[in-house]
């Protein structure tokens, strides 16, 4: 059985990553408006991710016997700045997540769950692959800066980007 102090944070953790989906959608859409197809189809897939990582703590808590409650949904913003400020917010957002999530795993620690500390520990994992991405994308587009076509040809690559193969991510059931 999951413990109330731990089923509680990780609702707060599903609302935060439905919120992450939420946002990055909301990118997507501002990079499709931009004409920057590539942009816009690599937060696409960045959403959905997303919301697998919602999926995969609600089946967790569901398999234990918890409750999932959904939360109410804070609305992303709708005016955004050019792609590289945009990404420094991906990335600022990502190492905010990284935080809450080892907040949770000193919970499930502290609580002697140890379930959701092998559960948490593959986001601890995703969460330096997330960063690392971001930040990636950040460091090209400093050096791309004013560059037009340099602009156009990352907007190429990160079209390139597919989708995790299905039933990797939502786990959890399996
Ligand atoms: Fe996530």
């Amino acid at each position: 059985m999951l413990n109330k102090a731990m089923e509680e944070a990780l609702n707060n953790q599903i609302a935060m990553e439905f919120s992450s989906s939420y946002i990055y959608l909301s990118m997507a859409a501002h990079f499709e408006h931009e004409n920057l197809p590539g942009f816009a189809n690599w937060m696409r897939i960045q959403s959905e991710e997303e919301r697998l990582h919602a999926m995969k703590i609600f089946n967790f808590i569901n398999d234990r016997g918890g409750r999932v409650v959904l939360q109410t949904l804070p609305q992303p913003p709708t005016e955004y700045g050019a792609p590289l400020e945009i990404f420094q917010k991906a990335l600022a957002h990502e190492e905010k997540v990284s935080a809450s999530i080892n907040n949770l795993y000193g919970l499930a620690i502290k609580e002697g769950d140890y379930a959701a500390q092998v559960m948490l520990g593959w986001f601890v994992n995703e969460q330096v692959e997330e960063e690392k991405n971001a930040t990636a994308i950040v460091e090209q587009l400093k050096r791309i800066g004013d560059d037009g076509p340099a602009l156009i040809m990352l907007d190429r690559e990160m079209g390139a980007r597919t989708a995790e193969p299905a039933g990797g991510e939502e786990g959890g059931g399996e």
